[in-house]
């Protein structure tokens, strides 16, 4: 909430043009306010998000999330898709006749419809009196308290330039690690210079099996062949790409599983009920989990009695339950494992299937994930097993992409390598030697780390000034529930960015959480008026 030191007139900076930033502008839009607002973007094109960026994505990637559930800004995205040019959407392999809400689509696509969509909202507010200005390729380089306003220095084409706000939120979105010297070979990250490289064809190591190492491999891959997307996808080297090996690894060794069928919008839950998470927190730090598991058993067993029995969930602790969880799949050889739940995926589609264990822990993990921040340490460090099950789940992949990481070990080409916990790796010469806890050896011409967005803290924020204003240099960047920096003279300024809230939100990337961070930001920036309240 902003104090005293905040100005009356809102005059707003919105730092960032990904989804968060849209869908802050979008929810301060429906305030029933007029307003200023600046927004700025570090990139030449803004309201496109890092993801979805032509800068870090090609046209192989795809969205793991379908038009049913991203939020609409003005528009639904199917309704966008279908207003599109049939050329356009066959460029991205999509067919115009057979558009759906459930159709996992390529994640450029989904840039276009977030560009169009700030361009639109740009206009009609200006069209309705506010007054909102774009600064692209304009890199906000710091923010400071200047009395009762806040001083925002930015790039510009020809230096450097400052304003003053009586808001500004930091919606900066994803921090890659910086790599500008990448001739090696070897990638801090798969959006720091793989999609521009020349990968040669040979052993290509990526660490991370999730959505960033799918992403790496189909990089790579698509540089050396393609996929021919039939009844059954098969990948076509090109000739002399016969030496290309990639490998995906992980502590686990573990691949997603597809995405599953499921009612949407959720169906509400039995036991873990606001009333129930409220009665839970209210018996303080203490025990907090053992609390919480409790209902998540109720939930559980009741959405899925025969999975509960089977597995013995009554008598689990939230770590033997994970045990429980992964040991299927880690008995399993992971292709085969792959091709039998792609093929049950596929199934329960057709037949509009819905596997209630699955489901129940899905709908779970957001009502859980509200308590995080309340855990002492020992709970928080127990909930870490807890937590790599609802990733999992939540985090399945388009069934397509599994399909074709089928089609590279069909051909050769894709493996999948289980490190242990007890791994290491060597960068020497060129190439990265990496030694699994077994003792096994493999080297590496090629290495990209795919281990996805780390969790950033106060020491981390690339603005200098701010960081001295907050005046300490370590933990989590101090904040209240509303995302507002947490100090009488900083408490206009909004860090609603995934990666400095995931130590007390650990499920909050995604599109959903972009716009519930934007919604939450711009309650708190202009709170509901009394007869609003009524
Ligand atoms: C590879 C990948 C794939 C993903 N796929 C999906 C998916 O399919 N579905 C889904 O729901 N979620 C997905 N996500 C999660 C993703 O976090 C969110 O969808 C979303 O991008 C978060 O939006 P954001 O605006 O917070 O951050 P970002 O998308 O990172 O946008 C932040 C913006 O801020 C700008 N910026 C940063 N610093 C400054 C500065 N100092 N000055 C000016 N501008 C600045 C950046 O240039 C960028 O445009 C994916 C994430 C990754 C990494």
């Amino acid at each position: 909430m902003p104090t005293e030191t905040v100005a009356a007139f809102r005059n707003l900076a919105i730092v960032g043009t990904g989804p968060t930033g849209l869908y802050t502008l979008h929810h301060l839009l429906q305030r029933g306010q007029k307003l200023t607002v600046t927004l700025f973007e570090a990139a030449p094109l803004a309201g496109v998000g890092s993801p979805y960026s032509p800068e870090t994505t090609q046209a192989s990637m795809l969205a793991n999330i379908a038009s049913i559930e991203i939020p609409p800004l003005g528009e639904t995205y199917l309704d966008w898709l279908k207003r599109q040019p049939d050329a356009m959407l066959r460029v991205y392999g999509v067919n115009a006749t057979n558009l759906h809400e459930r159709q996992f689509l390529p994640r450029l696509l989904l840039g276009g419809w977030f560009r169009d969509a700030l361009e639109r909202m740009i206009r009609d507010a200006n069209a309705q009196g506010h007054r909102i200005a774009l600064r692209e390729a304009a890199r906000v380089l710091d923010v400071e308290p200047a009395g009762a306003e806040y001083r925002v220095t930015f790039t510009t084409a020809v230096g450097t330039e400052s304003l003053l706000f009586s808001h500004v939120v930091l919606a900066t979105g994803h921090d890659w690690p910086d790599d500008p010297d990448h001739d090696d070979l070897l990638f801090v990250s798969p959006w720091s210079g793989l999609i521009e490289a020349k990968v040669p064809a040979l052993p290509v190591g990526i660490l991370g099996t999730s959505l960033s190492g799918i992403d790496a491999a189909m990089a790579v891959a698509c540089q050396h062949g393609h996929f021919d997307e039939g009844e059954t996808t098969v990948y076509h080297p090109n000739p002399g790409s016969e030496g290309l090996k990639i490998t995906l690894m992980s502590r686990n060794g573990l691949i997603p599983e597809a995405d599953f069928w499921c009612p949407l919008p959720y169906r509400p839950l039995a036991h873990v009920t606001e009333a129930a998470l409220a009665q839970a927190q209210a018996g303080g730090a203490a025990g907090l989990l053992d609390r919480l598991w409790h209902l998540f058993k109720l939930e559980l067993s009741e959405a899925d009695p025969a999975y509960a029995r089977s597995i013995g969930l009554a008598d689990l602790t939230p770590e033997a339950f994970a045990t429980a969880y992964f040991a299927p799949r880690l008995a399993a050889d992971p292709f085969v494992w792959a091709a039998e739940n792609l093929a049950e995926v596929q199934r329960n589609t057709t037949q509009r299937r819905t596997v209630e264990w699955r489901y129940a822990i899905l709908r779970l993990h957001e009502p859980m994930e509200t308590l995080v921040a309340s855990f002492n340490d020992h709970d928080r460090s127990r909930f870490e097993a807890l937590q790599r099950v609802f990733i999992d789940n939540y985090a399945a992949v388009p069934p397509q992409s599994i399909r074709r990481l089928l089609a590279l070990h069909r051909a050769n080409i894709l493996t999948v390598l289980s490190l242990g916990e007890d791994y290491s790796l060597t960068h020497a010469e060129g190439e990265t030697v990496v030694q699994t806890e077994t003792g096994a050896q493999q080297t590496f011409a090629v290495f990209v780390d795919a281990r996805g967005q780390r969790a950033l803290g106060l020491s981390d924020l690339p603005f200098p000034k701010l960081r001295a204003a907050l005046g300490k240099n370590d933990g989590p960047v101090p904040l209240n529930t509303s995302f507002a920096l947490q100090k009488p003279s900083l408490a206009g300024i909004y860090l609603p960015a995934a990666p400095y809230l995931l130590s007390r939100l650990p499920f909050v990337q995604g599109i959903v959480s972009s716009c519930d961070l934007g919604h939450e930001v711009a309650r708190a920036i202009i709170p509901d008026a009394p007869a609003m309240l009524a």
